[in-house]
């Protein structure tokens, strides 16, 4: 347990100090004071149960008091990183709270310290308060963000663009990735860097994928029938909450279930870091997905944290090897080896390997030779709208 223990007398930090944690009272008692250059000011005591310093831990400024211990005392301290993290992925509203609070807090502090000193010295007190129109605030703009994106789910403003995933020997076309674009009213089509991270934090992901996956089967089955094409395959990229959700493989049932020519042409992208959360539960919906004949690719991989341990108790139908370490090809030897590794491995569990962002014939033709079985990237496209991707299968096809 972080627990520490103080004799009384000891000074925890002073005013102006940096502060990296707070301190929960287990026991005793712990002055709080104001000090200016004459004199220091007790101006409130914390006991068993109460928090003292917690405003470093939620902003990160320095501290705004001196804390003593005046008995001998036993303090939980709670690191920074604790909370900071926490706050910086939270629903932007819970830190907008917290920041506007511990703001007024602040200027409150302030303010009792510049009373003190005009006390003090019987000068008027200068007036304070927060300072106007210094900008909105940033977790406004994510506010905003998530409130645009329910409207523009509801309203039909989001579209799916398909990349094609193809064999790299003979360049035959395997399926194509789904990818997600947002047609925003004012401003313009949005890549998913701009949404999509916002959407994984705040949970509207789960609402993205519920669109997203009966949409590419809808879209497939269209642009492969124009093409007659009917064995290519879709991929969705889906959340680790989506495979949390104990519903989400009954809702991919029920989606194929209405779409009879969608069997066995469904798969969907999950990213490899996302891997690690609730491992269970995500097994369980893994699993689940590959009795429906839905294989699971692992995204980005190479990226994550993932150990190569767990990946073998995972029903894994293919490796998506980041581009990352594709790019990294033009930069010698290095960039090379990352992807041989990484190409052993599957090979040795016997899965598949996708390389992501294949731009170059000479990246496509070092792929092939290190044994890398399929690629995508812009090399054989750009992801496209679901005509032009229908266009561009009939035009290779004939
Ligand atoms: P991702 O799953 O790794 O998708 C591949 C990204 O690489 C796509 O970016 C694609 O346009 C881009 N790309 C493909 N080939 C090349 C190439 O040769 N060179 C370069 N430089 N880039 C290439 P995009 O469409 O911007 O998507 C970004 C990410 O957003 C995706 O990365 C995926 O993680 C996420 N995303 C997209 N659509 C969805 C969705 O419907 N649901 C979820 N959960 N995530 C999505
Ligand atoms: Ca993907
Ligand atoms: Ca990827
Ligand atoms: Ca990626």
């Amino acid at each position: 347990k972080d627990s520490i223990f103080v004799p009384a007398g000891t000074v925890l930090f002073r005013q102006g100090d940096a502060g990296d944690c707070a301190y929960v009272v287990e026991e005793g008692r712990i002055a709080i004071s104001l000090q200016d250059a004459a004199q220091s000011r007790r101006v409130a005591m914390r006991g068993r149960g109460e928090i003292f310093g917690e405003m470093a831990i939620v902003d990160g400024s320095t501290r705004s008091a001196t804390a003593t211990a005046i008995e001998d005392s036993r303090l939980l301290v709670v690191t920074a990183d604790r909370l900071s993290h926490r706050l910086a992925a939270a629903d932007p509203v819970l830190r907008m709270v917290v920041d506007v609070l511990s703001g007024r807090l602040r200027a409150t502090m302030a303010q009792l310290a510049r009373t003190e000193r005009a006390a003090a010295s019987d000068a008027p007190v200068p007036a304070t308060g927060p300072e106007p129109g210094t900008g909105e605030h940033s977790a406004m703009a994510d506010i905003r963000l998530e409130q645009d994106l329910v409207k523009g789910i509801a309203r039909g403003e989001l579209c799916l663009h398909f990349q094609p995933i193809v064999e790299l020997a003979e360049r035959r076309v395997l399926g194509f990735e789904s990818l997600a674009r947002w047609n925003h009213p004012e401003r313009g089509l949005l890549p998913p860097a701009d949404f999509i991270p916002r959407a994984e934090t705040s949970g509207l992901i789960t609402a993205i994928t519920r669109w997203a996956l009966p949409r590419a089967l809808d879209d497939l089955l269209r642009l492969t029938e124009a093409a007659s094409a009917a064995q290519v395959y879709v991929t969705v990229n889906v959340s680790v909450a989506d495979l949390q959700d104990p519903d989400f493989p009954g809702f991919i049932a029920s989606c194929l279930a209405s779409r009879p020519d969608a069997e066995g042409r469904l798969k969907i992208e999950v990213t490899e870091s996302l891997m690690l959360a609730q491992p269970d539960r995500v097994r369980d919906s893994l699993h689940r997905c590959r009795e429906m004949g839905v294989d699971v690719a692992i995204d980005d991989f190479g990226t994550g944290y993932s150990s190569l341990g767990h990946l073998h108790r995972l029903p894994i139908g293919a490796l998506k090897i980041d581009r990352n370490f594709i790019a990294a090809f033009d930069h010698g030897e290095n960039g090379r080896k990352i992807v041989q590794t990484i190409l052993r491995l599957a090979e040795d569990l016997v899965i598949p390997t996708i390389a992501e962002g294949v731009e170059t014939e000479e990246q496509a033709a070092l792929l092939a030779e290190m044994g890398c079985g399929q690629g995508q990237g812009y090399l054989f496209a750009r992801p496209m709208p679901p005509e032009a991707a229908g266009r561009w299968l009939r035009d290779r096809s004939s």
